[in-house]
């Protein structure tokens, strides 16, 4: 596909359609894309100061303490230039504070690139238990590294830590799964994961890369009232312009150095670009004067219901679900606790019907258990059409599989 401009809900395709975007780039755009207020601040950022390379902005200064605000575990803010380098971070932090080696992460969590988490999403059943790495050329050292448990699973984190507990150096979580579009944590489940990691001294890292920002200013920790040690931020910080962030406790996050040498390497040649920092200024100023919040969630809630409907006017078997303004329909009966409970739903629909949909102006990225996104800029009328257009879609796949 190729795009060849972008502005508030909407994106126009080499073909000159525009279409409704609910993929929202996986997230970033939570005002919209080109949203004027932001792409002004960056600009303005852009012409003032460029990249030196030492030091600090006071621009820089100036997020870290808005960030520290409103993120509970916010201590420290150090900025990276994607959610990747983040969790990379972070979980180089956890092992060199316990001199442990393994990482805990959940079936169907993504965390990023890099070969520590890049495993075990879109797992196929028959390799469920297994280290399933996403990338050939991954290192089986660090890959082997890494225990995956099913999300939900209190016992499984139990037995984990009654097995490996003195090995492990980091659980890593989204507290939505959103990778598998959106399995919600049980109550109970995050609030286990903070009592097992502080009772065997290992780091909980709270992947709030798509959580943060989208769902409340104070990402979905301060929802749920757990504290991680450690958060990932990225993706709606700067709606779209490249930014991320790693955030947590002082005591972990003063051994971060920029010195080589100096303790833990903490380097990266964008970190903090000003335009970025600007920009998620200028994101943060919007999220907290106006009623984007309130917005999204009042229309992520008309689109479930609406959707649930038209799946049930069809006899249609469907699970729609999410939160906020991240919505996601699974072909299936239900329930949708874990990621294995996800392979139950019928793929082929799944993709079939996104393809339909982009023939009625409507785009939802046609890859299994992939989420939508509403933006600010996604106004009521665009949820109506959707629900038309998702009425008609659904039809024609029917129509088609008989
Ligand atoms: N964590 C989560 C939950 C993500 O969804 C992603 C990207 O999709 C990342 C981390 C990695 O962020 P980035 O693509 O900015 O490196």
């Amino acid at each position: 596909m190729v795009v060849t401009s972008a502005s508030g809900a909407r994106f126009q395709d080499g073909l000159g359609r525009w279409l409704v975007d609910y993929h929202g780039a996986g997230g970033p755009t939570v005002l919209g894309h080109c949203e004027p207020r932001v792409d002004r601040a960056a600009a303005a950022a852009a012409t003032g100061v460029d990249l030196v390379g030492v030091g600090c902005t006071e621009l820089e200064v100036t997020l870290a303490e808005r960030i520290s605000a409103e993120v509970p575990s916010a201590e420290r803010v150090l900025l990276t230039t994607s959610g990747s380098e983040a969790t990379y971070h972070a979980l180089r932090l956890a092992r060199a504070a316990t001199g442990r080696r393994l990482v805990v992460k959940f079936e169907g969590g993504y965390h990023g690139w890099h070969d520590a988490v890049a495993l075990n999403l879109f797992t196929p059943r028959e390799l469920i238990g297994s280290t399933v790495p996403l990338s050939a050329g991954s290192m089986p050292a660090v890959t082997e590294a890494t225990v995956v448990l099913p999300f939900n699973d209190a016992e499984a984190v139990g037995a984990a830590f009654a097995r490996h507990g003195g090995d492990i150096a980091a659980v890593i979580v989204e507290p939505v799964a959103h990778n598998v579009g959106a399995l919600l944590p049980e109550p109970g489940f995050l609030e286990g994961l903070r009592a097992v990691t502080a009772a065997a001294g290992a780091v909980l890292v709270f992947d709030e890369v798509v959580t943060g920002f989208r769902h409340g200013l104070g990402g979905y920790q301060r929802h749920c009232g757990v504290t991680p040690d450690l958060t990932a931020l990225g993706k709606a910080l700067a709606n779209g312009y490249p930014l991320g962030a790693l955030v947590g406790r002082a005591d972990l996050m003063d051994r971060f150095s920029t010195t080589i040498h100096g303790d833990v390497l903490f380097a990266g040649t964008y970190n903090a670009h000003p335009a970025s920092v600007a920009a998620a200024i200028a994101t943060l100023d919007v999220l907290t004067d106006e009623p984007v919040h309130e917005h999204l969630f009042r229309l992520g809630e008309a689109a479930r219901a609406g959707l649930a409907e038209v799946y049930a006017d069809l006899g249609i078997p469907a699970v729609t679900t999410g939160l906020g303004s991240v919505f996601v329909t699974y072909f299936m009966d239900g329930p949708a606790r874990t990621y294995t409970d996800l392979l139950a739903g019928d793929e082929v629909r799944f993709v079939a019907e996104r393809l339909a949909l982009l023939e009625l102006g409507v785009f939802q990225f046609p890859r299994s258990l992939k989420r939508n996104h509403i933006s600010y800029a996604h106004t009521g009328r665009d949820i109506e059409q959707l629900l038309d257009a998702t009425q008609t879609a659904a039809a024609r796949v029917t129509a088609d599989m008989e």
